[in-house]
């Protein structure tokens, strides 16, 4: 049965010896804190790094973030992914000015009323930037405990998670509940890897049920789940007459990549072609109409619940002047001005073979 009081002992004294270096680290202002922890949701760290200094250069405060708009902010986020975090970052800076005069609420219950900050943000920055015992549970703690405890159960059921949030809240250290919970989520990154759990190298290793019970890698146990869907978007890079100019849309502010430019366009739908699939977009999208072109690029992406194939075509206006229908705006631009606009990794991959290819016609 594993101690707490060791258990905590052992992990802090590796923690302080073997913690990773990370700009963040030792941080305790809590907009910071916050920013950091936004950030590192399902991004690797050396990803989040630049991000996280280009961000705090451009807004240093949490009334300059408040500030901004919306725009700039998706822009300095552009290539992070999961947007919605930009959004509700905006969104609470905003909160915390309006609502508690610019100072970021202190406790975990209260952090949690802010948009996009769940359980785990609000714990994490509620710990390291002040000190209050509250304990974190993501996916790599979640690895970690069902090892230490060598659980049998489908750690994706709510009962088997709110037993893991128990055993999380009674293994916090009293003194030191930030570095506490930023030692595990170092272990479970660093040690407690999910295919290749480096035991021999683990600080823990002496409390750890599954690896007594050589069962390491049958732990955590999880439901399997269904096959990623897949989806054919078709897109349209749209000129109208001789111009150079293209037209780019804005999506609606909510959803997924709300907010963000791209070429318009969307999913087909059943027994449609691509070119079918594209004009019928388009006319409901932004009320024009088309005669499509060649295909100018394919490009495949992964969201966290499905992928895409994106397949975009030239094509010109034959009647119609745009209207923002099915998105927040739109407008004409040339390769070179779409610098100033946000848009998701698959349209910035399209952006890339265009320069591509205008670059060989030269
Ligand atoms: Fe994970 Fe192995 Fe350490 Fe157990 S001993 S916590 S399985 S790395």
């Amino acid at each position: 049965m594993l101690e707490p009081r060791t258990f905590a002992r052992d992990l802090l004294r590796w923690y302080d010896t073997a913690g990773v270096a990370m700009p963040w680290r030792g941080e305790r202002d809590p907009y910071r804190v916050w920013l950091s922890e936004v950030m590192l949701q399902q991004t690797q760290i050396a990803t989040v790094i630049p991000y996280y200094q280009n961000f705090l250069e451009r807004y240093p405060t949490i009334a300059d973030l408040a500030t901004a708009p919306l725009d700039d902010i998706l822009k300095v986020w552009e290539g992070l992914g999961y947007y919605s975090r930009a959004r509700n970052l905006h969104r609470a800076a905003k909160l915390v000015l309006e609502k508690h005069d610019g100072m970021f609420p202190k406790t975990a219950s209260a952090l949690e009323t802010l948009p996009g900050i769940g359980r785990y943000t609000a714990a994490a920055i509620a710990s390291i930037a002040h000190g209050e015992r509250a304990a974190v549970l993501d996916g790599n703690v979640v690895r970690v405990l069902a090892r230490l405890y060598d659980l049998p159960d489908d750690v994706t059921l709510a009962a088997t998670q709110s037993y893991l949030w128990k055993l999380a809240d009674a293994l916090i250290h009293n003194d030191r509940p930030g570095a506490y919970n930023q030692a595990m989520m170092d272990l479970g990154r660093e040690i407690c890897k999910p295919r290749h759990p480096r035991c021999a190298a683990c600080p823990v290793r002496e409390h750890c049920a599954a690896f007594a019970n050589d069962t390491q890698l049958a732990r955590p146990v999880k439901a399997k789940r269904a096959p990623t869907p897949h989806y054919d978007v078709a897109a349209g890079v749209v000129y109208k007459g001789d111009d150079e100019r293209i037209l780019i849309a804005q999506r609606p502010l909510e959803g997924l990549l709300g907010g963000l430019w791209e070429f318009p366009g969307g999913k087909v739908k059943a027994g449609e072609t691509l070119p079918e699939c594209l004009r019928r977009e388009l006319r409901e999208e932004l009320a024009i109409e088309v005669v499509i072109g060649e295909q100018v690029a394919a490009v495949r992406h992964a969201f966290t619940h499905f992928r895409i194939t994106l397949y975009a075509f030239e094509a010109r206006i034959v009647s119609g002047e745009p209207q923002a229908i099915g998105c927040v705006a739109w407008r004409w631009v040339t390769l070179p001005e779409m610098d100033a606009f946000a848009f998701g990794k698959a349209d910035l991959m399209v952006i890339r073979m265009l320069r591509e290819r205008v670059n060989r016609l030269l």
